[in-house]
């Protein structure tokens, strides 16, 4: 079935656009035509209605639970609030599902529960934690889900779960070596565990409740000092290292240094450090609570810099929901659930803050939504950008429209969001995944694909 969707503007250089036609066929672009080109013929006709169309948001960094944590969210209510946010493919973590994605065999029960769900595309993080590497032959698991096609292996530095344990250095080294041997990247939650030991201790013990008082158990020296020594094992293993979810301006200092010295290191940021200090924890309280935490407004700063210079490749969300209220509201910020759900916002945020406000340019926001993660998990010649030959993966984007975040508008499973009541200009109106229509906005309702229609993606290129 060939598409042709008219009256539309894309993206350019800086922040232009230009008025386009995509041509679709069999699901993937065939061409970019300035409009009125080409004879129609047999295809079907798609208005846009002058809408901006941007490639389909790849959100590389989230936790759909999906299965064994399903009270806090499920692959379906994940990929259905993706698709309301513009994302046509996330990249779903290895270490809040059970069993933990860590062999063949996780990986192929995983995809046995998650395929039948999936309204977006979808690709899988691989793990390695102290659990695995218990088992002699932990180097056969990660090579069997390399082979499969991860696309990336996460490890912790400092892990707050039991099913999925934080490594010490010589294990990372060890894991680092494996994953350089077979063309995987490893992407690292930093943060030094016996210096967020040390503080959790004192400050718990000396009966510290506020939120402010969680933030200090995880200062940015942790995040630093971790981001140093993977800077190291880097330098040691050629491996490929990537740090999620960076909040700390000199972690950042640390990974354009790498990056300077030649090191195949990168970074990611999350839209909570961009959007967050420490000053609104302290007045949010356990709905703004992650780990890491946010930082401070030099910080922040610093990383809204970083995302515009490339110093940080891309944004990812660490979508991580807890239940709502029950986690969230224990009795004490200690116990509170760690994470906030973020895979429907993403777009609209870094647009309305970021390229309204002049932060970044609209070019920018594409390299950091779509293009950088699909070039990071290797499936460049597959999704990220609008060209022939690649997926037609297109977000129809009003970027004039202003509205209110409501937690109660979401569409994940448990709807809590320290954005509650921002006024964001740009909404998403329609994502197609593929060419097929995956969701729309309507006057009276909104419209979903079926969930199956998403497809699992596979890393096609060895890094
Ligand atoms: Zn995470």
């Amino acid at each position: 079935m060939r598409q042709r969707f008219v009256n539309l503007r894309i993206p350019d250089h800086g922040n232009d656009v230009r008025e386009a036609e995509i041509l679709v066929d069999g699901g993937r672009i065939v061409a970019l035509a300035a409009p009125a080109d080409g004879d129609g013929g047999d295809e079907e006709r798609i208005d846009l209605g002058g809408a901006l169309v941007l490639p389909g948001v790849i959100d590389g960094h989230v936790h759909f639970d999906d299965p064994g944590f399903t009270h806090r969210e499920t692959f379906a209510s994940g990929t259905r609030a993706a698709a309301a946010g513009g994302v046509s493919c996330v990249v779903d973590m290895p270490c809040t599902t059970l069993p933990p994605v860590t062999r063949g065999s996780a990986l192929d029960n995983k995809l046995s529960v998650i395929r039948p769900k999936a309204h977006v595309d979808f690709m899988l993080w691989g793990g390695v934690c102290e659990n695995s590497m218990a088992e002699p032959d932990w180097r056969e698991h990660l090579r069997e889900i390399a082979e499969a096609g991860v696309g990336s292996i996460k490890v912790y530095m400092l892990s707050g779960m039991d099913t999925f344990r934080d490594l010490g250095r010589e294990q990372l080294r060890a894991v680092l070596a494996e994953a350089a041997r077979l063309g995987v990247p490893v992407g690292v939650h930093a943060e030094d565990r016996e210096l967020v030991h040390a503080l959790t201790e004192r400050l718990r013990s000396a009966g510290r409740e506020r939120p402010l008082d969680y933030a200090a158990s995880r200062p940015a020296e942790a995040e630093i000092n971790a981001v140093a020594t993977m800077r190291q094992l880097c330098r040691e293993t050629g491996a490929r290292v990537h740090i999620v979810h960076v909040g700390t301006g000199r972690a950042l200092d640390l990974i354009a240094g790498a990056k300077e010295e030649g090191l195949p290191m990168s970074g990611e940021t999350c839209p909570h450090f961009l959007a967050f200090t420490d000053e609104d924890l302290a007045a949010q309280g356990a709905v703004l609570k992650t780990a890491p935490v946010v930082k401070s407004a030099a910080d922040q700063k610093r990383l809204w810099q970083g995302v515009a210079s490339g110093e940080l490749d891309y944004v990812a969300t660490d979508h991580a929901a807890g239940q709502w209220p029950e986690e969230k509201h224990t009795g004490s910020i200690w116990t509170d659930y760690g994470g906030v759900p973020g895979v429907e916002l993403m777009l609209p945020y870094l647009y309305s803050e970021g390229v309204r406000k002049g932060r970044i340019t609209l070019e920018r926001l594409v390299e950091v939504t779509a293009s950088a993660p699909a070039r990071f998990f290797g499936i460049e010649r597959r999704k990220g950008r609008l060209a022939p030959g690649l997926d037609a993966d297109l977000v129809v984007f009003d970027p004039d429209e202003t509205w209110t975040v409501r937690a109660g508008e979401l569409h994940n499973l448990n709807r809590y969001t320290p954005h509650e009541g921002q006024l964001l200009t740009g909404r998403v109106r329609a994502l197609y995944v593929r060419g097929r229509l995956a969701y729309q906005r309507r006057a009276g309702g909104e419209h979903f694909a079926p969930p199956g229609t998403g497809e699992w993606v596979r890393r096609e290129s060895r890094c």
